[in-house]
């Protein structure tokens, strides 16, 4: 079930107000909206689609029968995903309580239609980018999920977190810096050799994209690209594995993802 054909899209807070009034159009399209990142961020977490799901129907059961706690004070999607971060928590420390039956690999499903050839190359990236996300350690996976696949901000992250802007951001850098090392093998094929004496451009380009360069420093470091070919690569390196974490984002849903909106509905109306 859709809103009433033609009506202006609904924003957050009136959704939020009018499921709380008890509509269940509102909710449903409330739960649409964040579902789909509440899902890939349990797949990329739990690395197995089983594990996703739980985080899935637990998450979104918990926003329905929490409507009251929100408080708009961070956007629903934060709030949403930090929900998310808690089920996973919760389904790791029940996991280690038992014994490991169930190591289901991740299906991380490729694109449905293949396509044309210059879609092999995306897919290739995405495949080894999945890889490299895997690879991570937690703490930076998550960063890496929230920031640069949900989009949401810096302050929006630590807040879904709980940690600060800073320790976001240092994690961020070093999980960055991880995915373009591992991607390297696509992404630079033809890597010319350094001079030596070049500057952490990764860490800067990084550091740049969250606001923490002046400006002296980032004509210095647009200055060093322009006549630094081993290190503008390495940028476009950066660059384009950030642009694949987008791309994640914005993959289509998968029908078992609205499956499980209109169920959190159904539970929800039952009450
Ligand atoms: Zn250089």
């Amino acid at each position: 079930m859709t809103a009433a054909s033609g009506a202006p899209p609904r924003n957050t807070s009136e959704l939020v107000a009018s499921a709380r009034a008890g509509n269940r159009e509102a909710l449903e399209e409330l739960l649409a909206r964040v579902a789909p990142s509440i899902h890939r961020f349990g797949l990329r977490m739990c690395k197995n689609a089983h594990d996703a799901d739980d985080i899935l129907q637990d998450t979104l059961l918990n926003i329905a029968g929490h409507l009251q706690d929100f408080e708009g004070r961070s956007s629903l999607s934060t709030w949403a995903l930090a929900l998310a971060r808690s089920a996973c928590a919760r389904k790791r420390r029940w996991l280690k309580n038992r014994p490991a039956d169930d190591a289901e690999a991740l299906t991380t499903k490729p694109d449905p239609e293949p396509g044309p050839e210059q879609r092999a190359g995306d897919q290739e990236l995405a495949a080894a980018l999945s890889k490299a996300l895997e690879a991570l350690a937690d703490p930076y996976r998550e960063v890496v999920l929230l920031r640069d696949v949900e989009g949401l901000s810096a302050p929006e992250t630590a807040r879904a977190l709980g940690v600060s802007v800073d320790a976001v951001k240092s994690r961020l850098h070093r999980a960055r810096e991880n995915l373009r090392d591992a991607l390297r093998p696509l992404l630079e094929p033809a890597r010319a050799a350094t001079a030596g004496g070049c500057p952490d451009v990764v860490t800067l380009w990084s550091r740049k994209l969250e606001g923490e360069l002046d400006q002296a420093d980032c004509e210095a470091m647009t200055e060093h690209l322009r006549g630094c070919s081993a290190c503008s690569t390495a940028c476009d390196a950066l660059k384009q594995a950030l642009l694949a974490c987008h791309r994640i984002g914005t993959d289509t849903v998968p029908p078992e993802v609205q499956a499980r909106v209109k169920a959190a509905v159904r539970t929800w109306a039952g009450r």
